[in-house]
């Protein structure tokens, strides 16, 4: 399998050399030149893979499309070692539940738990492979990588969580100073291992994106101190989020001739492409359906075809934090396919201009319409009033408690509900990480894992900053010695 850019690049890699890069040397993000196809065999195949052996060995035969530079023993050892009942919880890793009030003949629609890794939030699933991932091509090829990223909160703890203790790694992680949940301080900031790095900006979150940009776009530098990052662009997280749509599918079907349909929380739309590479293997698979906040790019661009990048002070803060983007960086990647893969309009459209101009429109591209009748995409939005009342009805209804982002995903599928196809909500984060929210919606905190008693009163490791590129150059160089 070889990967191209989005944007036309003449070069085709394979999956390790693009593993630890970021954008395509054209700006572009890296796709397969093909979708791999699962036919009615091979996806029966699949299913008693998934019945017979379990998640780490799904995640292996799904993965194995895409690497073919791994040695399939590796990669299968990579699997085993990343999807453990200790690491995720339960067994089925992403255990699916319905959503089902006693007396109903049917579930409304199903949760699937992506949300039991170690930060509590779906991107977990991906991030602790990539850590396995980069320390085994870390190793092979004798190198070391700093990696460095901006969060406001789930990314940059699931990164942390997914490299401390790694060989050959240093994270170093900006955050709005303040700006995060306490329990997401908590998290990051209590990690004490010599390879991580918490760096607290005072400034909001483009303030730490802004730094990062600066410091990767110093070539020099980059080169230098061997800097790379872990941001939802990488092709390899995208792949590792492509295997719970096959597991969530397996659980809610029994045959192959069965449809399901996804609801997923999105942000910067790397987890709902992941669903549309499993769609575009073949996985049966309805509807996607996009679920935005406030925020709603991506929920605008699906109504109407206009795609307008928001700027800081259109922004908006939200109770599900994890989806407040000003654009969707994944996003490029399912438009290049929308357009037929022409790389030059995908170019001239997500290029440099896209920032001058704030916008593309694609409403009177006749393309634009396949988005629903051949890709099977729709979407909706939630409000902060919307989020608080889904949680109040979901607890009332089927006494289960979900965080504010799932709830984003409740409200927006069931305005997309058809009786014969069962809906699958993804459950992005478990709500005692936004516990604040959860009590205006319920009066009460939410239950909180054992391992996590306690949490917020461990010695902190973080170090505060200002919003100045040359701190924190300086600093990356005084800790790589
Ligand atoms: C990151 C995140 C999202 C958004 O996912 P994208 O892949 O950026 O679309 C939604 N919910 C939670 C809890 C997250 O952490």
């Amino acid at each position: 399998m070889r990967y191209l850019s989005t944007r036309g690049h003449a070069d085709r890699k394979q999956f390790c050399e693009i593993l630890l890069e970021g954008l395509a040397p054209d700006g572009g993000l890296y796709l397969p030149e093909s979708y791999p196809q699962i036919d009615a065999l091979a996806l029966t195949r699949l299913r008693e893979v998934w019945h017979g052996q379990g998640y780490a060995y799904l995640a292996f035969e799904v993965l194995s499309l895409y690497i073919d530079d791994i040695p399939r023993d590796d990669l299968l050892a990579l699997c085993r070692k990343t999807y453990t009942p200790e690491v995720f919880g339960t067994n089925e890793i992403v255990p699916l539940k319905p959503l089902q009030a006693s007396g109903q003949v049917q579930p409304e629609m199903f949760l699937e738990a992506l949300s039991n890794g170690p930060t509590l939030a779906f991107k977990d699933m991906a991030m602790q492979l990539l850590g396995n991932l980069f320390e085994y091509e870390l190793a092979r090829r004798g190198e070391t990588l700093n990696i460095l990223g901006a969060t406001s909160g789930d990314t940059g703890s699931a990164a942390e969580y997914a490299m401390r203790g790694k060989k050959g790694v240093r994270v170093f992680m900006t955050s709005p100073h303040g700006r995060m949940s306490p329990f997401q301080q908590a998290q990051m900031f209590s990690l004490l291992d010599e390879n991580i790095h918490n760096i607290a900006v005072d400034g909001v979150f483009d303030d730490c994106q802004d730094m990062v940009k600066a410091v990767s776009n110093d070539l020099d530098f980059k080169r230098q101190y061997k800097i790379g990052t872990v941001n939802s662009i990488n092709w390899a997280r995208l792949l590792a989020q492509v295997v719970y749509y096959f597991a969530g599918y397996f659980q809610a079907t029994t045959r192959n001739d069965q449809q399901v349909s996804f609801t997923v929380p999105s942000g910067n739309f790397g987890n709902v492409c992941a669903g549309h590479v499993a769609r575009m293997m073949g996985l049966p698979i309805q509807r996607l359906v996009v679920a935005t906040n406030e925020n709603d790019v991506l929920d605008e661009f699906f109504r109407t075809g206009l795609y307008r990048v928001r700027g800081t002070a259109d922004t908006h803060e939200t109770s599900s934090p994890s989806m407040d983007i000003s654009k969707a960086s994944n996003f490029e990647r399912f438009v290049f396919d929308l357009l037929d893969r022409d790389a030059l309009t995908t170019q001239r459209i997500f290029g440099p201009g896209l920032s001058q101009r704030g916008f593309f429109d694609l409403s009177k591209d006749p393309r634009f319409a396949k988005a629903a009748t051949v890709y099977g995409f729709d979407s909706g939005r939630s409000t902060h009033s919307d989020r608080l009342k889904t949680i109040q009805s979901v607890f009332a209804q089927y006494g289960t408690m979900i965080d504010t982002h799932t709830a984003d995903g409740v409200k927006v599928a069931r305005e997309h509900l058809d009786p014969n196809v069962p809906m699958i909500v993804l459950e992005t984060a478990l709500p005692i990480k936004f516990a604040a929210t959860i009590v205006e919606a319920l009066g009460q905190e939410p239950e909180r894992p054992a391992q996590f008693e306690g949490i917020e009163l461990l010695p902190k490791r973080v170090q505060l900053m200002a919003a100045d590129v040359a701190l924190i150059k300086a600093y990356i160089r005084q800790h790589c010695q």
